[in-house]
C-alpha cells in the first residue's frame, strides 16, 4: 500500500486530541466524533495554514467546495 508520509506531530503522538490530521487529513484518533464545523471556523482554520480541518477532514484550500 503506497502512503505518503505527513511530517505532521499528531501521527506519532501517543494522546491526540483532533480526529484529523490537518497536514494530511487523515484520521488520527477515531475515537473522537466528526464535528459540523461553521464557516467561520474553516475561515479560521485555513488562515492558519492547515489545509484540513482537524474536526470534520474537509479540505480547506480547495475554494468552492460546498458553497
Ligand atoms: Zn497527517
Ligand atoms: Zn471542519
Amino acid at each position: 500500500m503506497l502512503r505518503t508520509r505527513c511530517p505532521n506531530d499528531n501521527h506519532g503522538r501517543a494522546v491526540v486530541t483532533v480526529r484529523f490530521c490537518p497536514n494530511c487529513g487523515m484520521v488520527v484518533n477515531e475515537s473522537i466524533l466528526a464535528k459540523n464545523c461553521p464557516l467561520e471556523t474553516h475561515a479560521r482554520r485555513r488562515r492558519g495554514r492547515n489545509a484540513y480541518c482537524v474536526d470534520c477532514g474537509q479540505g480547506l484550500l480547495q475554494e468552492g467546495s460546498g458553497r
